[in-house]
């Protein structure tokens, strides 16, 4: 690719439900929203958690009226991925594109965000805001070009099922695998065929080694599961994701430095937990 990095930053990096409570916002406290920054200037947003609200002013700001070509993939439907869409300023100009995507094939994308936004949940339907709409299932085995990146989705284990991601950006790679268990051997395989060198894994981390014992079935990994797939799959950094609403900065600060010690020595920055507004290029 050209000069201009690929730059990956997260708006929404808890999981489960907003925790906007002070000792809680090093980290963040807005639920799951991923930017990819392609080389030419164009914008894939993964997940539509509380995140994506402040992601949409910014998106104005650097548009300063342009219209906009926003491509939206999902993985999955629980609240923490959606519940910002109704708030994301540029569903509402009338210039502007939205495409929504996801790998899951569960239920129709559509009626499941048009119901979100439906009487008696939100004043304006998804079917009256102004920006034009598409919805588009990727079939599993396929994948999506989209701004010059090849999305590759891939089924993961979770209640109700959620699709992860491989982004393809040149020579880059950044896989998405957030509300993930491990465990079942099948899906685990696939997991780590995707992420197969991957320069970043950000991956479901929401429970410690202990706390996963009482936890099991929720659809959560641990540090510890994140940094062994990353390690098998040769991924050059993981990112510890999805964080527990109860884990404050001090407990995230620990869980980071436990995890350092445990696979590359506490000075290595290749295990890192994601905080709002951190930006890794490429
Ligand atoms: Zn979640
Ligand atoms: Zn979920």
């Amino acid at each position: 690719m050209g000069d201009t990095p690929v730059r990956v930053k997260f708006w929404g990096v808890r999981g489960s439900t907003p925790t906007p409570q002070v000792e809680n916002l090093g980290y963040g406290g807005n639920t799951s929203c991923v930017e990819i920054g392609t080389p030419a200037g164009e914008t894939l947003i993964f997940d539509a958690g509380s995140g994506i609200r402040n992601l949409g002013n910014e998106m104005m700001r650097r548009a300063a009226g342009a219209p906009q070509d926003v491509s939206l993939f999902l993985t999955h439907y629980h609240w923490d991925h959606i519940q910002g869409l109704p708030f994301f300023v540029p569903l509402f100009g009338a210039k502007n594109r939205v495409s929504f995507y996801t790998g899951l094939d569960s239920r129709p994308v559509r009626d499941v965000l048009e119901g979100q936004m439906s009487k008696p949940y939100f004043p304006i339907g998804l079917d009256q805001v102004a920006a034009q709409r598409e919805f588009e299932v990727i079939p599993e085995g396929e994948s999506k070009s989209v701004a010059g990146c090849t999305v590759i989705p891939f089924p993961m284990n979770h209640p109700q099922g959620a699709a992860g991601y491989r982004i393809e950006v040149g020579r880059s790679v950044i896989v998405y695998a957030t509300d993930y268990e491990h465990g079942n051997a099948k899906l685990d395989s696939i997991l780590l065929d995707h992420a197969r060198d991957a320069d970043i894994l950000i991956c479901d981390a929401q429970y410690t080694p202990a706390e996963y014992e009482t936890h099991r079935g929720w659809g959560h990994s641990t540090w510890v599961n994140a940094a062994h797939v990353g390690r098998e799959a040769n991924a050059k950094r993981v990112v510890l994701f999805h964080h527990d609403p109860l884990h404050d900065d001090a407990f995230m600060d620990a869980m980071v430095a436990e995890a350092r010690t445990a696979f590359d020595g506490p000075a290595s920055d290749s295990i890192v937990a994601a905080r709002e507004g951190l930006q890794i290029v490429l």
